[in-house]
């Protein structure tokens, strides 16, 4: 059996590279980069720290975000080997934008009949159209014969016939087409479902230099990660409430192959952030309004009525408070704060609300302001241009795009320019109080209750070594 393929079968679309220092979410800044250690919350470090951050550009790709896997390295050829012979060539090709499966093929050595027949076989099972930039497809040739006719002659090729074309569009799923076996010339397609199984898996570490770092030394995959620091967006800023010695606890699905290697994650069903002492556990709970959020203990939502940061993959470029301003060049004090961000890059409604205003407004340039409930209002400056439909009066729902990054108005470059107002004051968007969000109520919390108890046991025994020893020999 080939074996070449058995490594873990699956990686993250976008890997997460040394290189990219902060995660952004939420308006919180995580630090990924362990260059950073948080050292004993000096004033000084604290400096450093923020001085660090508007060096460092933070961008996350949405794809990241959207945990969406792509199989890469995950062609199992051991389902081939039944009938190829051990001379038989393996290619492994990666497909690029703007390459079809024609040209893919022929590139690798196939003629274009062999690879006409392969396609045509393949659009039985898969349209080769979804075929997406990234995926590895394996190939597999016969040894190179003779060279028969004039035209062979002059292209001579480095393989013989292609004989198996195999991928795997999703981790569950495996595309093969491969010549029959009384016929070299006709391809047959087939696809191979993998069982999956799930089992729940729990990583818990102490956080010594970052979140991120002992997240990483505890395995947590990437995904998981990111759906924990969205939970906790809300609650915590990473950058400056994380302190050596604090805790994180993660229990989530974990799906496995029938190898027992880990092929996708599923949910994140709790978590529990142990900052300075005081536990911050998250529950995942479905309420009957059908929306999925995390709870704590209580059945409060983690939601705040308000986002603190209503832009992905943004940059703190300037806080609350007095500054030099850089266009006017005096002291002033600055009333919101900014986030520097590609022009063109979405802008979340902070919660919902209600639009009092969408239009051009002075040195703001293209400015919308909501007004949510409790007395608060929230204002957005500088935009390239307003998302459709935006106008006074209109109803917006948190997350909900409302415009673009730009730079129109008073301002030196794209950013936006945000700001939270309580009784039409301007508060600081990172440290003001936020109202909370949804808390459950009568049935809704009564069911919550037995769901965190189920979850509570299901911990317990996962803390038992024999589960730990359990899940490694399964
Ligand atoms: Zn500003």
């Amino acid at each position: 059996m080939n074996n070449r393929f058995h490594t873990p079968t699956f990686m993250v679309k976008a890997a997460l590279s040394g290189s990219l220092s902060i995660l952004t979410l939420g308006g919180i800044f995580l630090w990924l980069s362990n260059s950073t250690p948080i050292e004993e919350g000096t004033e000084k470090a604290k400096a450093d720290s923020v001085q660090a951050t508007t060096e460092i550009v933070a961008i996350l790709k949405t794809d990241l975000m959207t945990s969406e896997y792509i199989a890469v390295g995950a062609v199992p050829t051991e389902i081939a080997s039944e009938f190829l012979t051990p001379s038989d060539i393996e290619k492994l090709v990666t497909v690029s934008s703007g390459d079809t499966l024609m040209s893919l093929l022929v590139t690798a050595g196939a003629t274009r009949s062999e690879a006409h027949g392969a396609i045509t076989a393949l659009a039985d099972v898969y349209s080769p159209r979804k075929i997406k930039p990234g995926l590895d497809i394996a190939l597999t040739f016969s040894p190179p014969v003779a060279p028969l006719t004039i035209k062979e002659i002059e292209k001579p090729r480095d393989v013989g016939p292609l004989r198996a074309m195999q991928f795997q569009p999703s981790v569950e799923r495996i595309v093969k087409v491969s010549t029959t076996e009384d016929n070299a010339n006709q391809y047959i397609a087939e696809e191979i479902h993998r069982p999956l199984t799930m089992k729940m898996a729990r990583s818990t570490n102490e956080i010594t230099s970052s979140l991120y770092l002992a997240a990483t030394n505890a395995s947590v995959p990437n995904d998981i990660m990111i759906k924990m620091i969205r939970a906790y967006s809300f609650d915590v800023d990473f950058q400056r409430e994380i302190q050596k010695g604090d805790r994180f606890e993660l229990v989530y699905e974990a799906y496995y192959d029938e190898n027992n290697n880990l092929a996708k994650t599923g949910q994140m069903i709790y978590g529990n952030l142990t900052l300075s002492g005081d536990d911050l556990q998250l529950y995942r709970y479905t309420p009957s309004s059908g929306f999925t959020d995390y709870f704590n203990g209580k059945g409060q939502s983690a939601k705040k009525a308000l986002m603190r940061t209503p832009v992905d993959g943004a940059r703190l470029s300037s806080r609350f408070g007095k500054r030099k301003h850089p266009v006017l060049g005096y002291n002033k004090v600055h009333k919101g704060v900014d986030f520097a961000a590609p022009r063109g890059t979405p802008i979340y409604a902070a919660g919902d609300g209600v639009i009092v205003r969408a239009n051009r407004f002075s040195s703001f340039g293209n400015y919308v302001k909501i007004r949510h409930h409790s007395g608060y209002e929230t204002a957005y400056a500088h935009l390239k241009g307003f998302a459709k439909g935006m106008k006074k009066s209109k109803r917006v729902r948190q997350g909900q795009v409302i415009g673009y990054i730009g730079t129109t108005g008073r301002s030196t470059g794209p950013h936006l320019h945000y700001e939270v107002l309580f009784n039409g004051r301007q508060v600081n968007p990172l440290g003001v109080k936020l109202p909370a969000g949804e808390k459950l109520k009568s049935a809704d919390l009564k069911k919550f209750k037995i769901e965190k108890q189920k979850i509570d046991r299901m911990i317990n025994e996962l803390k038992k070594p024999a589960a730990l020893a359990g899940l490694q020999l399964n």
